[in-house]
């Protein structure tokens, strides 16, 4: 994988672009991908975003999100576009199986493949050029760097600067989490000087629930929290039967796992959601308590040091069993905190 710095004088030249995300897109994704499209589509360059899958209402403010297209509904329209293309830029995330159903299309792709990403482990051998870095607060931050640092700071307008900032906004936990650097801070400086409406993005990204999805957290927050405090952990578990009941779908669940984490105490704080073809998992940590390495460890997955994921074809009961006895496995990391 060549350095993404060798593709700067290249960007002059108008090319066919893909650019291709993971799976159920959370904010920086769809965040990244659109800023680097509106980016993009400025220097004169005919660009189509792909995402593997559909993604959450509640990114559909996001200038350019009726042009692209979901893999799984319009897998020819976005079969084409990958043939048609001279470079598929692969934004948040690291191995080409977490486009799960497109993995195959991209991987026998002509193109060339571009890599701007900050999870850890890249599959670099599959990228002609490319940058990963896991001291990135976010992706968002990483196209930013890449307009800065090939000279088109003018073609960040106001919605490059709110599709980023959506992106590295959500990524940092509202700029929260130890990973938020004095560059995000200045990134941030400057996209407001560009028009940025920082209010409007949290509004549309926070305060869109629908009533249904309010109640299903207040429902998950009685009945489907368990606490060991002993570990500073807490598990939350959800059955199948209350995605159907509260009628959730794509997105209602994102952010829940962070709930537990604002109980005086706990450092660890998980989720399993039975999504009927697979049990998903999400773990959230403070501190030194690695989440990356356990999600790798125990459920097949992976993620960064504060904010991981994995996946069981286990039952519920199963992957919590699993959960509680790698907890128990984790005693001594999981006691001491530390800032
Ligand atoms: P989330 O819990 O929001 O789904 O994901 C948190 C972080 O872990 C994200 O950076 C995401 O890319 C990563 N992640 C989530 N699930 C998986 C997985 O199954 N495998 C890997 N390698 N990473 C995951
Ligand atoms: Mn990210």
């Amino acid at each position: 994988m060549q350095h993404i710095n060798e593709i700067y004088p290249l960007l002059k030249e108008p090319r066919k672009v893909v650019i291709t995300t993971h799976q159920k897109p959370d904010g920086d994704a769809m965040g990244s991908s659109l800023g680097l499209y509106h980016f993009l589509k400025q220097l004169g360059h005919q660009v189509t975003v792909v995402s593997p899958t559909n993604w959450a209402d509640f990114f559909d403010w996001m200038p350019g999100t009726k042009e692209v297209l979901d893999y799984e509904r319009q897998t020819a329209e976005g079969n084409a576009a990958i043939e048609a293309a001279d470079w598929i830029f692969c934004l948040d995330f690291n191995t080409l199986s977490r486009t799960r159903r497109m993995e195959e299309k991209l991987g026998n792709a002509t193109a060339q493949r571009i890599l701007i990403d900050h999870h850890q482990e890249p599959q670099v051998d599959k990228f002609a050029y490319g940058i990963s870095d896991t001291t990135k607060s976010s992706t968002s931050e990483m196209v930013y760097d890449f307009i800065e640092e090939s000279g088109n700071d003018d073609k960040i307008n106001e919605t490059v600067a709110e599709c980023l900032y959506a992106g590295v906004m959500t990524d940092t936990g509202s700029f929260r989490f130890p990973i938020t650097t004095g560059a995000v801070h200045r990134m941030v400086a400057n996209l407001k000087d560009k028009g940025l409406r920082h209010s409007r993005v949290h509004e549309e990204l926070f305060d869109n629930y629908l009533e249904n999805r309010f109640r299903f957290i207040g429902n998950v927050l009685q009945h489907r929290m368990q606490l060991f405090y002993e570990y500073n952990t807490a598990l939350i578990a959800v059955p199948q039967q209350d995605l159907i009941k509260f009628n959730i779908i794509t997105g209602d669940t994102e952010g829940l796992v962070n709930y537990p984490l604002s109980i005086k105490g706990i450092k660890l704080a998980a989720i399993i959601i039975d999504r009927g073809e697979e049990r998903k998992c999400s773990f959230r940590s403070k501190g030194g308590f690695d989440v990356n390495t356990f999600a790798r460890k125990y459920f097949n997955g992976g993620g960064h040091f504060n904010a991981a994921g994995g996946q069981s074809k286990e039952s519920l009961d199963e992957v919590v069993a699993k959960f509680i006895q790698a907890m128990k496995e984790n005693k001594d990391q999981l006691s001491n905190y530390q800032f």
